[in-house]
Parts: structure tokens; C-alpha cells; sequence
């Protein structure tokens, strides 16, 4: 293999694996990240975890206590840091459906926007709900513990449903947007003493970037950038190919430590990284490369090239191999 840039991030970001697939899923972390150096594996958990505090919020196929500590042990054994991922602000529902996830299915009170038919798939939480914070804590601890995890992702990516509702919508949306992050990292860094990541596009002017309303923002939570802890990984992610990405230097000059996120066009993945590479400064830790598709079809794909699989996790497994030796 190529010699490859020793970056201090190196991630590869999955979702939770169905039951059916955990053992290749375990032999891509044993097998195949070591042989990519791959050092870090964001696991997407949503509402796949069996809570103890809270079951009824447990989604399709949970992961058991015992299922998370063997892949936490498994990354450890390979030199890989485990940061299980959540969704703590929107994608509180289905793609298809607009039907809700774990939280809001058990918890309808905490829905920003009970009322509207869900247009997108990302109805959100309401931050100001007087219990909401005690319940995602709870959960939050479950995930860190089950993990034994140094950091943890709370998402809080493409939120469009906010300052909706009367307790919030006597506020602007960068104020309920950095309180609600500010609440997030008091409690995961301030008294858990774990690291936090975040998706950064909330924090990105969709205007002025050009990038958009959804890998940026159009509803001024951008306006909050300055507000909030200088030690939160920001995670920017865009899937398209550009001539440059305006957020390598925003984040930049703010003084976030950032990683890339790129999917599956593997043209867009050579742009961004190359753009990035460019014009990195020492806030630039590394790579996220994502996938948004089936864990087990991409661990088959990596793990034994098999074929066979949708066109969506070839195209991860070949952003991943090229990621990983630039
Ligand atoms: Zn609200």
C-alpha cells in the first residue's frame, strides 16, 4: 500500500449492523481498518441499542450491552477508537414514512412540530421541553458506558424544524441552537469528560457558502458559531464535487479542530480531500468517510468483494480504499 498521510483522524463512519451480519461486520474491524489504518470507527446508533433506562425508545435490531462491548474490545484490540453516534437535535423520524424514531415514538411531548405533517425526514426534538435534557442524558450515559467511549457524536445535522413551538419560537434560532449544543457539551465534556463531535453544517451561512440549505444553513443557526466551546470536532461533510469548499477556511479561522466528510462519489471525495489538503492548517485532524447505507453489504464488499452488493456500498468501499492511502 501507498504511503498514506499520517493523519491524527482516519474514521470511517457506519451505521449499527443488522443481526444477521455482526460476524462480517467484525471481521471488517479485525481485517480490513488495520489494513487501511483506518483508527477510528464512528458507529451510528440512533435508537439501536437495548437502554435500560429508557427501553421502549430500542429501534429495529438493537445491539445488546454485551453485542456493544464486543465490538468496543474488538476496535480497542485493533487500535481503533469506537465513537457511537446519536442523533440529539433532528432525524427524529423515517426517510419514507416521516414516522417517528425511538425518542419521539415513546416520547411524542419532546416533538417540535407535533402538528405538521412531516414533509422531510427530520422532525426534531424540542430543546426547551422541560424533560427532554433528563431523558437524551440518560441515554447519552447508556451509550458512553455501553462503549466504554473516550467521545461521543450527538449528530445535530439538517435540522429544519425549529423555533417552532411556544417555548421556542420567542427566541432566534442561533440562540436555541447554541443552547442546546452548550447544554450537550456541559453535560458530555463538562461532566462525562468525553470528547464531543458534531455535523457542522448548522454552522455554515448556505447563503454565502453556496452550499445550501441542507449541508448548510438557511434558517441563521449559522449565526452561533462564536458561541459555542472551540473543543467540539466539528464534522463537515459535503457529497458533491466542487471547484472549493468555503468551510476549510471557516472552520479554520474559527478555531475548530475539523474533519472532512465525504460519501460515495468518489470524484467529489478526491476534490474535497485534495481541496482540504490544500489549504489545511493543524485544525485539519483528518477524514470521516461516510457511508449511509447497509454496514453488512459494505463489510461483504470490503471484506470479501463480493459484487453482488447495491451500487451505494461499492461506492463507499471504493471512497474508503482511496481515502484511506491519500
Ligand atoms: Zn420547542
Amino acid at each position: 500500500m501507498a504511503e498514506a498521510i499520517n493523519w491524527a483522524f482516519r474514521g470511517f463512519c457506519v451505521g449499527v449492523p443488522r443481526q444477521s451480519d455482526l460476524d462480517i461486520f467484525k471481521r471488517m474491524i479485525s481485517d480490513v481498518l488495520p489494513a487501511y489504518n483506518c483508527n477510528t470507527l464512528v458507529l451510528l446508533i440512533r435508537y439501536q441499542y437495548q437502554f435500560k433506562s429508557h427501553p421502549d425508545v430500542a429501534d429495529r435490531e438493537p445491539l445488546s450491552a454485551d453485542q456493544a462491548s464486543e465490538i468496543a474490545d474488538l476496535c480497542r484490540q485493533n487500535n481503533i477508537r469506537i465513537i457511537p453516534k446519536m442523533n440529539l437535535l433532528g432525524h427524529q423520524s423515517g426517510k419514507d414514512r416521516g414516522s417517528e424514531l425511538g425518542l419521539l415514538r415513546v416520547y411524542p411531548e419532546f416533538d417540535e412540530t407535533p402538528d405538521e405533517p412531516s414533509v422531510r425526514y427530520c422532525r426534531s426534538l424540542c430543546p426547551r421541553h422541560p424533560n427532554v435534557k433528563n431523558v437524551v442524558f440518560d441515554l447519552v450515559d447508556e451509550i458512553i458506558d455501553a462503549f466504554q467511549a473516550d467521545a461521543i457524536h450527538v449528530g445535530l445535522d439538517e435540522v429544519f424544524e425549529i423555533g417552532k413551538c411556544p417555548l421556542c419560537k420567542v427566541s432566534s434560532n442561533a440562540e436555541l441552537f447554541s443552547e442546546w449544543v452548550n447544554a450537550l457539551h456541559s453535560h458530555i465534556v463538562g461532566e462525562r469528560k468525553v470528547e464531543m463531535l458534531m455535523w457542522s453544517d448548522r454552522l455554515l451561512d448556505g447563503n454565502t457558502t453556496g452550499y445550501g440549505e441542507w449541508e448548510a444553513s438557511k434558517n441563521d443557526t449559522w449565526q452561533m458559531i462564536d458561541t459555542i466551546p472551540k473543543d467540539i470536532i466539528m464534522c463537515d461533510w459535503h457529497y458533491g464535487e466542487r471547484e472549493s469548499y468555503p468551510s476549510i477556511e471557516i472552520f479554520s479561522n474559527n478555531g475548530f479542530r475539523f474533519v472532512i466528510c465525504p460519501w460515495r462519489e468518489l470524484k467529489a471525495t478526491q476534490a474535497f480531500m485534495k481541496f482540504a489538503y490544500a489549504n489545511k492548517t493543524d485544525q485539519l485532524l483528518g477524514f470521516l468517510q461516510t457511508s449511509w447505507c447497509n454496514s453488512g453489504a459494505v463489510a461483504r464488499y470490503l471484506c470479501d468483494g463480493d459484487n453482488s452488493v447495491d451500487e451505494i456500498p461499492k461506492q463507499v468501499g471504493e471512497s474508503f480504499k482511496w481515502i484511506m492511502t491519500f
